[in-house]
């Protein structure tokens, strides 16, 4: 590894859009992408008289996420209003929640790369803390009739989100990624948030500076926050621009932390740089104070419990069961673990009505996922059942049919949705073949391949492989696996 004369301190805060069917604090639709300001109403306009009401649902999913993060969910929070003017804000202030957060502390575990041993190892990021807030509208800026007109789209405002703050314990842009990319899976794995980033349902705002040796002494640089990256790529593109500039200018300049404002800058995309947007103001400018309007929430045990029920199989709590108790490699695991807990419960299905676990999994990731991605579907709308599959798999494991037969009947169930794996069988009018008919066989293709009983002599079992190819095209009913045995048989015992 290069040694850099500095190290990267990166802190991100990582805004997740809750899958709530309504906003936070009205009745109007949370859909993406319809017309402009049609989902909209007095609440969320902050027309004068308009009261907010909570969403339930908001809550449930906040404390979801609290726990899956292992945080410290407070029983008593309250909401306060930040004051700050911006035309995609209509009531002047954003509904947020400042001194008490829902949730505090806890910690994600990220893929990093061990700054001594060099080797990919575990790393964990602890939390500050998560909140609930409420998010602005959309300023649109249309330029394409020459016009300099900005106008303002209210549908996203009052949309709930959690606002996950992480210590400065971020390392490097990759880490920055792989945390993000974490963060996204384990809240899609417990239906917090459709994890949409193209849609903006997950957005980062990083705080980047950089730790510099000088003379055997540490000078950190001042603060630089990155706004709104919503992409993995913006983010690790934002955060190495972001290091050699700070660096270049703590060159020019020598100015440490303290000693200029926190700034905020913004990523631009097409020209890969981030430019200087604002000096950062404190919290102070922002006269937080409680909302008057809404009563502070008691949580109950009863949603807390609920919440930790739903919050038991987390991408990693899954790993570790696909690569234990399911015996799979870790790079499989991966794969299925990144696609979901939907395609994680098919495969517990698959095993749990007999199918050995590897060869369900080879089945999800060389069929089932192909499918699905070939045809843009999810694993809900796969036209075969789990359990159908299963015994599908049952069926190949008992020797009733081989691999190649068993894709055979599998895409025959795909092709009619609902068709059970016996009837998918049958219909490949398969035929048994009696055991007087393979030792015909047998002894016909031996025969061909003396070479075969050569290399199965000196002790190579493998080389009856060979024969299943040709005896295929002799009989297509016949049994791979009762055939080699038969073979083996024979040549063992000199019965040809
Ligand atoms: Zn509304």
């Amino acid at each position: 590894m290069i040694k850099r004369p500095y190290r990267i301190v990166i802190g991100l805060e990582v805004h997740v859009q809750l899958m709530t069917k309504t906003k936070l604090f009205c009745r109007c639709s949370t859909k993406f992408g319809s017309p402009p300001n049609t989902q909209v109403c007095p609440v969320c306009l902050g027309l004068p008289g308009a009261l907010p009401v909570l969403n339930q649902r908001a809550i449930d999913l906040a404390v979801r996420a609290g726990i899956s993060l292992g945080c410290d969910i407070a029983p008593f929070t309250k909401w306060d209003r930040k004051n700050y003017f911006y035309p995609d804000l209509p009531k002047g202030y954003q509904t947020s929640q400042f001194d008490l957060p829902i949730c505090n502390r806890g910690g994600l575990e990220i893929d990093a790369v061990d700054e001594v041993t060099g080797k990919q190892a575990r790393k964990r990021i602890s939390l500050v803390r998560a909140h609930l807030e409420e998010d602005a509208g959309k300023s649109m800026h249309d330029e394409s009739q020459g016009k300099a007109d900005t106008r303002i789209d209210l549908n996203r405002a009052g949309t709930p989100l959690l606002e996950i703050v992480s210590e400065p314990e971020i390392s490097s842009a990759e880490e920055a990624k792989n945390y993000l990319t974490e963060m996204r899976l384990l809240m899609m794995f417990l239906g917090i948030t459709d994890g949409n980033m193209q849609e903006g349902s997950l957005r980062a705002d990083a705080n980047v500076n950089l730790h510099i040796d000088r003379d055997g002494e540490t000078v950190a640089t001042p603060i630089v926050e990155i706004k709104n990256l919503n992409s993995f790529r913006a983010v690790e593109r934002a955060i190495c621009f972001e290091v050699a500039r700070q660096y270049e200018s703590f060159l020019e300049t020598g100015l440490a932390l303290g000693q200029a404002p926190k700034t905020t800058r913004g990523w631009n995309d097409v020209t890969g740089e981030t430019e200087l947007q604002r000096e950062k103001e404190d919290s102070a400018d922002y006269r937080y104070f409680p909302c008057p309007d809404l009563v502070p929430i008691v949580l109950s045990q009863a949603v807390i419990d609920e919440a930790k029920q739903k919050a038991t199989k987390t991408p990693n709590s899954v790993r570790a069961l696909l690569t234990t108790k399911y015996e799979l490699k870790p790079t499989d695991a991966e794969t299925l673990v990144q696609q979901g807990l939907k395609v994680f419960d098919y495969f517990e299905v698959l095993v749990s009505k007999g199918a050995n676990s590897k060869r369900a999994a080879s089945w999800m990731l060389q069929d089932v996922l192909r499918y699905v991605n070939e045809n843009r579907c999810t694993i809900e709308n796969y036209p075969v059942a789990a359990p159908e599959l299963a015994q599908l798999l049952v069926a190949i494991e008992q020797g009733k049919l081989d691999t190649s037969r068993g894709r055979e009947a599998l895409q025959k169930m795909t092709e009619q949705p609902g068709l059970l794996a016996d009837k998918a069988i049958d219909a490949l009018g398969m035929v048994q073949v009696d055991s007087g008919e393979i030792e015909a066989l047998c002894k016909v293709l031996l025969q061909e391949n003396p070479d075969v009983i050569e290399k199965v002599r000196a002790g190579n079992d493998k080389a009856l492989a060979a024969l299943v190819g040709p005896a295929k095209k002799k009989n297509k009913n016949i049994d791979p696996r009762k055939l080699q045995e038969i073979c083996k048989r024979m040549i063992e015992t000199d019965g040809i």
